[in-house]
């Protein structure tokens, strides 16, 4: 039986790749124009971590993760090597792949003290993982592409300013690539004063329904109510629907930042609608919440999701440190490119073809001054016949060929044909890349 890739994953491969490279380059120019610079953080992290991060009543820390015991490390719990340590507690550390990038953001801005900096305008490119049922638009591991805002109170990490930041930033992106027709929706979700409140009000309205809902909904109604919203069973959306709204408990601070970031957005051009049921999928958020949706995705719509996290850092065990940032779904946001693979690709200018017997080290030659030029060159083999070489350029989609023979090499002067005309001619040696770039 042959080896597949598991379920859930893929290969991505060419061309396709060139969609992705596409977005990627675009995305980190964006940023750049933003002053976001890069992090690039460890791919599995202490379980703890997500634990705390994302929270545990959440479905990614709940049911969605990839975690292991690892025996070769020692427990953080004791300062007893492993062997030590495992006598003791019977494990090792428990580790889990990344789901998500927020927590481990702000872990390495703790850790490394970047509030010192004042404002961290931070982005990371790479793949999560979660447990989901695989379906179109939806993978075990997928990509995302991650931006936060991060500083220390006084930094004004907590502006407004920086959630319209953050949201226009994605607007331009999705109009640098091309993307049409996306919806931005916009919540506020309010901060601890307001929670407490609108918990209340959810517990007690839940109290009389919540025996006709789901087995998920009847935990979350006991342990974090607020994540009844999360819950996708098609029954329990009439009593949803019904409860308590969040925009109803906002206290006059949250209710003036929410305020502000509609009003700078609209100032500036972004349209958005109001949806007081998006919560998103994690425990930590405060104020502003949004989601940016493509009709064309079908039912995993969702291209990105962010928000404002103002206590993370303290529940992480690090000092105040207000922030906001998105997510992207890379899978997701490649899928709604106009663009076509073969569009973006950069196909060869060039295919150097030896001709016949000792002509490999000309064409070598050839090929690598072409390249330092910064021309994209495919070389052939000595031993194809001009027709294969041809039908090899040919496939490789490039702009020319070009016949390295015993003559063209006594003469330094080379056929060049392009394969779109048919048009054939002569080039000396020295004027090669001027013509090619012709
Ligand atoms: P989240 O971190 O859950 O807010 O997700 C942010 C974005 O990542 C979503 O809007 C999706 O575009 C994408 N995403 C989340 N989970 C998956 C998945 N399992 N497969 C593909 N994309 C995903």
């Amino acid at each position: 039986m042959t080896i597949k890739a598991v379920r859930g994953t893929r290969d991505l491969l060419p061309p396709d790749t060139a969609l992705w490279n596409f977005v990627e380059e675009t995305a980190r120019d964006v940023f750049r124009a933003y002053n976001f610079q890069e992090i690039r953080t460890p791919i599995f992290e202490s379980t703890e971590l997500f634990a705390r991060g994302v929270g545990e009543e959440t479905d990614i820390v709940s049911k969605e993760m990839y975690t292991w015991e690892d025996r070769s490390r020692k427990s953080p719990l004791s300062d007893a090597p492993y062997e030590a340590a495992a006598e003791v507690l019977g494990k090792g550390q428990s580790l889990t792949l990344r789901p998500e990038a927020t927590a481990g953001i702000v872990r390495a801005y703790i850790e490394h003290n970047l509030g010192q900096r004042g404002l961290s305008k931070l982005y990371l490119i790479g793949p999560m993982f979660r447990r989901e049922r695989p379906q179109k638009g939806r993978y075990r591991q997928f990509y995302q592409i991650d931006a936060e805002i991060i500083g220390p109170p006084g930094s004004g990490s907590d502006s407004p300013v920086r959630d319209a930041e953050v949201i226009e930033m994605l607007a331009t992106l999705l109009d640098r690539l091309g993307i049409k027709g996306w919806n931005l929706q916009l919540n506020s979700v309010g901060c601890a004063n307001d929670r407490a409140k609108f918990n209340e009000a959810l517990r007690q309205a839940l109290e009389p329904v919540v025996g006709q809902m789901c087995a998920d909904c009847q935990r979350r109604a006991v342990t974090n109510p607020l994540r009844v919203f999360d819950c996708k069973v098609p029954a329990d959306q009439p009593i949803i629907e019904k409860l308590p709204r969040i925009s109803h408990f906002l206290d006059e601070p949250c209710r003036e930042h929410f305020d502000e970031v509609q009003n700078i957005l609209a100032k500036i051009g972004i349209q958005f609608s109001l949806n007081d049921r998006l919560v998103r999928g994690l425990d930590y958020y405060t104020r502003t919440a949004f989601e940016f949706t493509h009709g064309a995705l079908g039912a995993q719509n969702a291209i990105l999701g962010g928000g404002r996290y103002d206590g993370l850092s303290e529940a992480l065990g690090g000092p105040s440190a207000p922030g906001i940032g998105f997510a992207i779904g890379e899978d997701r946001l490649v899928m709604s490119l106009p663009e076509s693979a073969e569009s973006v690709q950069k196909k060869p200018d060039v295919y150097v073809a030896p001709l016949g017997a000792g002509m490999n080290c000309e064409a070598a030659g050839l090929a690598r001054e072409l390249r330092r030029q910064n021309l994209v060159v495919d070389l052939g083999d000595e031993n194809f016949r001009l027709k294969k070489s041809f039908e090899a350029a040919t496939r490789a989609g490039a702009k020319y060929i070009l016949i390295v023979g015993e003559n063209e090499v006594k003469a330094d002067s080379f056929a060049l044909k392009n394969l779109a005309t048919g048009e054939q001619i002569s080039v000396p040696r020295g004027e090669l890349t001027q013509k090619i770039r012709a």
